[in-house]
């Protein structure tokens, strides 16, 4: 009898994962259940051209429908799974659905991080996670009026790029002492600091929030330190959890996020986990990581495919990520997590340049600014640990090709 494999969660990894079972050999059944009511889409942009406006639904689909009907892959959207019974081999969806499994995927990624302070239930007071709250947050764009975004990560300063170019005032409320205090070195920091203050953007550090005041709808955001800023939008961006308390109700273990093995196995034979809301051993880093981005999830999605059919390939792909402010693309080849040593190639001032990070001698991590070449090289480097001299790194003088002859 033809097997199931139930995919729970409906974005990057799922969509992968879908595709990778066919190109595995899994001839059974497919069904990818998802609490959004969308076919799975490019997160990214939603802090970036589809904010904007210059992307809608249908350019942001990870894949055309037909490639899915191609493919014998269902879909039930818009429900959510509640329960999943390993004994019974069985998931319970929000409307009473029991359906059985063969093989379960955890694609359930995360959710942001929510604050609790007072005045976050107003109109006007917005997370960004998904289509949904970039409906909401458009519907409060208005050219002249004051946005404010609460968090200097990533996605609060690509939220504070478009609004900026949407005309409105924006200031960023960071609490740490610097922006993308948790990810990078003072120097990018410092680089994208004045980027956004030369937009127009307002940039302030070390500002706790206190709360949000307004009648009905958000008016002013007050500070702890008594201060406050007028607002007609807020965006809190603080971060994300992963969405585990489904695994954890069926008894999976759970350390921030699912554990898995290297071929994103659960202690179950029947149960992978891949994406956002994994933690899985990673070689290169000699630690567990859970990681956040688009291409861990598709990577741990082929490679949980790859377990279901039987043919298991560890998971070893050098974390990457990337950023899009302005006319700026970062990319970071990477993890830069305890450096000892850094070095600039190019010129920090200007809008193209790297910050090469080593630890013990070794390169382990580079954000690349404008520089494909670089971010091209730096993979291969600290995938296949070539040696470098931080001074040849730093030498302009030296083309990237020249590292890997
Ligand atoms: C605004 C924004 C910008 C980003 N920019 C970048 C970037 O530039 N580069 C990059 O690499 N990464 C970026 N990321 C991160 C990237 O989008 C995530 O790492 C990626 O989406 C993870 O994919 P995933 O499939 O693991 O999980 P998710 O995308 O989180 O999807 C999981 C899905 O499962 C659903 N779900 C959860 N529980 C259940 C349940 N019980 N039943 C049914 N459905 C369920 C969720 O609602 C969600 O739809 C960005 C994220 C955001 C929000």
């Amino acid at each position: 009898m033809s097997k199931t494999c139930i995919i729970i969660g409906a974005s990057h990894a799922a969509a992968q994962l879908s595709i990778s079972l066919r190109q595995e050999g899994w001839a059974g059944r497919i069904l990818i259940i998802g609490d959004e009511p969308y076919a799975p889409y490019h997160r990214p942009p939603l802090s970036k051209s589809f904010l904007s406006g210059e992307k809608e639904l249908n350019g942001i689909l990870i894949r055309p429908q037909a490639v899915y009907e191609k493919n014998e892959i269902e879909f039930k959207l818009g429900i959510r799974v509640e329960v999943i019974n390993r004994a019974h081999k069985t998931i319970t969806l929000t409307n009473g659905e029991v359906l059985c499994y063969d093989k379960l995927a955890l694609c359930t990624g995360s959710r942001v991080r929510t604050v609790s302070l007072p005045g976050t239930d107003l109109a006007g007071v917005h997370y960004l996670r998904n289509i949904s709250d970039v409906e909401k947050i458009k519907h409060d764009i208005s050219e002249g009026k004051n946005a404010v975004i609460i968090g200097g990560g990533y996605i609060g300063l690509e939220t504070a790029s478009v609004l900026i170019k949407q005309g409105m005032n924006v200031t960023v409320l960071e609490m740490a002492p610097r922006i993308l205090a948790r990810v990078t070195a003072p120097a990018l920091s410092e680089f994208y600091t004045r980027v956004h203050t030369d937009e127009g953007v307002t940039i302030k550090t070390g500002v706790a929030v206190s709360g949000f005041k307004g009648d009905g709808h958000v008016t002013r955001v007050a500070c702890a330190d008594g201060s406050g800023f007028d607002a007609d939008l807020v965006v809190i961006g603080v971060g994300i959890v992963p969405n585990v308390e489904l695994a954890q109700a069926s008894g999976l273990e759970v350390e921030n996020g699912v554990v898995v093995d290297e071929f994103c196995r659960t202690a179950d034979p029947d149960i992978v986990a891949a994406g956002d809301c994994s933690n899985h051993p990673n070689a290169l880093y000699k630690q567990r990581l859970r990681l956040e981005s688009v291409p861990n999830a598709s990577e741990q999605g082929k490679t949980a495919a790859a377990s279901i059919c039987g043919n298991d390939k560890a998971y070893n792909t050098l974390p990457w990520f990337w950023s899009d402010q302005y006319d700026l693309k970062l990319q970071i080849a990477g993890l830069s997590q305890g450096y000892d040593q850094m070095v600039i190639r190019g010129d920090s001032n200007s809008r193209s340049f790297v910050a090469f990070y080593l630890k013990e001698g070794r390169l382990i991590s580079a954000d690349c600014v404008n520089r494909p070449r670089e971010f091209m090289l730096s993979k291969r480097l600290i995938a296949e640990k070539i040696a470098v001299d931080p001074l040849r790194l730093a030498d302009e003088g030296i083309s990237p090709k020249e590292f890997l002859e």
